[in-house]
């Protein structure tokens, strides 16, 4: 008997469930065989540029050889190790570099499997934190339109409404601060300070930009006013760098546009170069002090079975070793490249918005505030895709966060598509 030749789409349709997909509407998938740069192929080796980083956490470009070997060479010597009561070289050398590329005072790293998760152990560790020093802060502020992952803790800080409704009764509450793009969010924390000063563990932020909220990008000096206020109050902030950590946003972390250092900071998405889940929550060592005891009931009872796991160490060591001059020239030139294709597209009749913020272009098309349901952004997915561009508009809002080895050629066939787009609607 000869083997059945292997029908991918079958397989796909009948046996797997793809994130936030709805299968009732969904066309098949487009089934990718490699990845090179900043280049997917499919399987009928069509070349697709991939102008969003598979979802932001592809850093300096698909199977970049120095991170494939380090995982490689990992992978053989030693791939999994229990990282309580058990320590390796790749996960202490990892904690000493970031900890020395952080912002100031984060000294302490814990480990963890992605982005939701680095938010969970941020935020159990602020709530802990007041519980072991015997007093009781049990409020968490957030701020509206923020996205934090989709795990229960995660999804409580997030912004309700479409994604979060099924569950809405099941999270828990937090005090909201509105929009810092179009309110004065560190007034709104004042007079919440003024209420209930005594009762608020910590705020946390996508510092510079609210990511899954639609890109919209927040005043640094906002940012810094925040730090200034929690720090008067004894108040916890929490950096969540999921997406805007390692380079995204210009500086390595986007509180450096701010010149403030958290007290918490959350770490995942590009943390491996892209290429295996891994997360990191930092801590200050006075956060750490309130939790070492002799008394155990003061322990953190929280850790993954992967935590720590040396081929993601292996992977984020070999990806912090691309962070030098050349790895800065290439945002630079992806910024500059930006920034010129934002004042042509704000010319263009439908876009409004147009706005960058280190390697992220984002703007708005057509009316706006139409929501993430909206069809315009599923029509350009589709016109792009023809023209071998991988996009993926959030509701109206378009967005480019491409790889650092994208060309300029790469961003300039991209912004192209998007015009011809734009001017045919
Ligand atoms: C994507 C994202 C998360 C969630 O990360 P996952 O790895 O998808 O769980 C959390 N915070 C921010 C700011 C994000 O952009």
């Amino acid at each position: 008997m000869t083997a059945q030749p292997f029908d991918l789409a079958e397989a796909d349709r009948r046996h797997v469930w793809h994130p936030y997909t709805q299968h009732g509407i969904a066309g098949d998938p487009i089934a990718i065989a490699r990845a090179s740069g900043a280049y997917l192929y499919d399987t009928n080796g069509r070349a697709i540029f991939d102008a969003i980083s598979s979802w932001w956490v592809t850093l300096h470009g698909h199977a970049q050889p120095e991170i494939a070997d380090a995982i490689a060479e990992q992978a053989r010597t030693l791939e999994q190790v229990i990282f309580a009561g058990f320590t390796h070289e790749p996960g202490v050398r990892l904690a000493a570099e970031l900890a020395r590329r952080a912002p100031a005072g984060l000294q302490r790293v814990f480990y963890s499997d992605n982005g939701s998760t680095a938010v969970e152990v941020a935020v159990k560790i602020a709530l802990q934190y007041w519980q072991n020093r015997g007093e009781r802060r049990r409020l968490v502020v957030a701020l509206e339109n923020a996205y934090h992952g989709d795990t229960f803790g995660a999804m409580s800080v997030s912004a309700r409404g479409l994604f979060t409704d099924p569950f809405a009764d099941h999270l828990f509450e937090v005090a909201r601060l509105p929009d810092p793009v179009e309110h004065d969010v560190v007034a709104a924390l004042e007079r919440l300070i003024a209420e209930r000063a005594g009762e608020i563990a910590a705020v946390i932020v996508e510092p510079m930009v609210l990511a899954a909220g639609g890109m919209r990008m927040w005043p640094a000096q906002a940012l810094a006013g925040l730090r200034e206020l929690t720090a008067a109050h004894g108040i916890l902030l929490i950096a969540d760098e999921v997406l805007t950590g390692f380079g995204r946003t210009g500086p390595l972390f986007a509180c450096e546009h701010a010149g403030i250092s958290p007290d918490l900071m959350c770490l995942s998405k590009g943390i491996t170069g892209g290429f295996v889940p891994f997360g990191a929550t930092l801590a200050t060592e006075q956060l750490f002090a309130a939790f070492r005891s002799e008394d155990r009931k003061r322990t953190l009872f929280h850790g993954h079975s992967y935590a720590g796991n040396p081929i993601a160490c292996a992977a984020a060591l070999a990806s912090l070793a691309l962070f030098g001059d050349r790895c800065a020239e290439r945002r630079c030139t992806i910024e500059r490249a930006h920034l010129r294709a934002a004042s042509r597209l704000a010319a263009l009749p439908n876009v409004s918005g147009a706005r960058v913020l280190g390697t992220i272009l984002a703007f708005e098309l057509g009316a706006p505030d139409r929501g993430y349901l909206s069809g315009v952004g599923p029509a350009l997915r589709t016109f792009a895709l023809d023209r071998g561009i991988l996009l993926r508009p959030l509701g109206d809002t378009v967005y480019l966060l491409p790889p650092y080895c994208a060309t300029e050629d790469d961003l300039a066939r991209a912004y192209d598509a998007i015009a011809e787009f734009t001017e045919a609607l």
